[in-house]
């Protein structure tokens, strides 16, 4: 076997390229970063690297980045630095794994980006008209730069491959899932993906001998049941505007709401995009997205931070109530990202009054801060709740490696 191979993760935006060197033999972050601002008047690349004694350091870079071509060649002139660099040449990198949004029903797994991938990758831009032309971009940029790397795209959509019709049709005309494949497609995939595999592992289970439920609250947030390790359900829909109350986006509302807002605010389509998408949710409610904010200013005695705290945590407890009743049985409920990995308080009331539902929270195990994987509910809980922080750029690179794996073995 051999004792290193280098993968760089690549998550692209319109204005940003996010990165992540690992060692992925050694399950090892090497350097990581991020070029911001692209194509505005001042850039900035925030770098941070590994020394040899497991030291970190921070370097900042702050002046023009006229397009991602540039970003990434930044990034990779300070990976390559000979002071400072982490690896000496670009060649000791063995593959590029790329985050991409929608991959609609084609793909169900990662795959080595070919012409006819790039090719799917664009048919699915109408469904995610913002993510998948930048992820391309970071495509065409990676291979312009990386000719002989393998480079894989890894799909947000993929681990949702597996719900059940029921779960995925909409109930309008069946003409628009059979000819525009409108459905329910679900997000987060790699997230929820990681922790469910993450959580057998620490239960000392078989993935595919348990049920889950996985809650990666973050500025976006979604919940997946999981039955044996196949996802059969997830509270994000077509876009990712569906589900839960998140930072700026609504999650459910009426479908009816758009033609209200139309009719009688006299609003267009994307008018009513921006404000179901970005002033929404914790923002809508109480002005601010930021979780933290929010329950300080509860605590400070406002209102409207208390009552988004509510339409929050009360959205939370009605799914976890549903996927309960979808999966049957459930062994373990786990809370990921921003939101459920720091905040007790978030933790805490979803699982209020769940008694009979087998979920249970220790007040005292949930409020001790941690890093790592642990356990907040009691001994005597019937269902296990954990707290796992996500990573989904290191589940990028180890999907990454295995595509490879399986290329060289085909
Ligand atoms: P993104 O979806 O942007 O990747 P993250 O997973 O980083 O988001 O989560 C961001 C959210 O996590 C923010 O709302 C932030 O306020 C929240 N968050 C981070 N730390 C804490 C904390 N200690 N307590 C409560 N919320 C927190």
């Amino acid at each position: 076997m051999r004792q290193s191979m280098k993968i760089l993760v690549i998550n692209t935006g319109s204005s940003s390229i996010k990165y992540k060197l690992f060692d992925v033999e050694q399950r090892k972050l090497m350097a990581s970063g991020v070029a911001e601002k692209i194509g505005e008047e001042t850039g900035m690349l925030t770098h941070q690297s590994a020394s040899p004694n497991g030291d970190w350091k921070e370097t900042i870079h702050e002046s023009r980045i006229p397009d991602h071509d540039e970003g990434l060649k930044r990034i990779v002139d300070l990976l390559v630095d000979p002071r400072n660099g982490v690896i000496k040449n670009t060649s000791e990198i063995s593959a590029i794994g790329h985050r991409v949004v929608h991959g609609g029903e084609r793909f169900h797994a990662p795959a080595v980006i070919d012409e006819g991938v790039i090719a799917a990758i664009q048919e699915h831009i109408p469904l995610a008209p913002l993510h998948n032309p930048a992820n391309l971009v970071g495509i065409r940029v990676a291979k312009k730069m990386f000719p002989a790397s393998v480079q894989v795209a890894v799909f947000d959509t993929a681990f949702h491959q597996t719900l059940p019709m029921e779960a995925f049709v909409y109930a309008v005309p069946l003409e628009l899932y059979e000819e525009h494949k409108v459905r329910r497609y679900g997000f987060h995939g790699t997230s929820h993906a990681y922790v469910a595999e993450r959580a057998a592992a620490y239960l000392g289970r078989d993935l595919e001998t348990i049920n889950l439920i996985t809650l990666h609250l973050g500025n976006g947030a979604s919940m997946a049941a999981i039955r044996k390790g196949k996802c059969v359900d997830t509270t994000m829909g077509m876009t990712p505007l569906a589900g839960l109350v998140m930072g700026t986006r609504s999650g459910d509302v009426d479908p009816a709401l758009p033609f209200f807002l139309a009719a009688n605010l006299g609003m267009s389509i994307k008018e009513i995009d921006d404000l179901l998408n970005k002033e929404s949710g914790l923002k809508g409610i109480c002005g601010t997205n930021d979780m933290r904010e929010v329950v300080e200013n509860m605590e400070r005695g406002d209102k409207r931070a208390e009552l988004a705290l509510h339409l929050y945590t009360y959205r939370i407890k009605k799914y976890i109530g549903a996927y309960v009743a979808v999966l049957g049985s459930l062994d373990a409920l786990v809370f990921t990202a921003g939101v459920g990995e720091n905040s007790a308080y978030i933790r805490e009331r979803c699982c209020q009054g769940l008694q009979k539902l087998g979920i249970r929270v220790d007040p005292e195990r949930n409020r001790q801060p941690g890093a790592e994987i642990r356990e907040i509910s009691p001994p005597e809980s019937e269902v296990r709740v954990l707290v796992i922080p996500t990573n989904e750029e290191l589940r990028i690179a180890q999907e990454t490696k295995k595509v490879m794996e399986s290329k060289a073995g085909s």
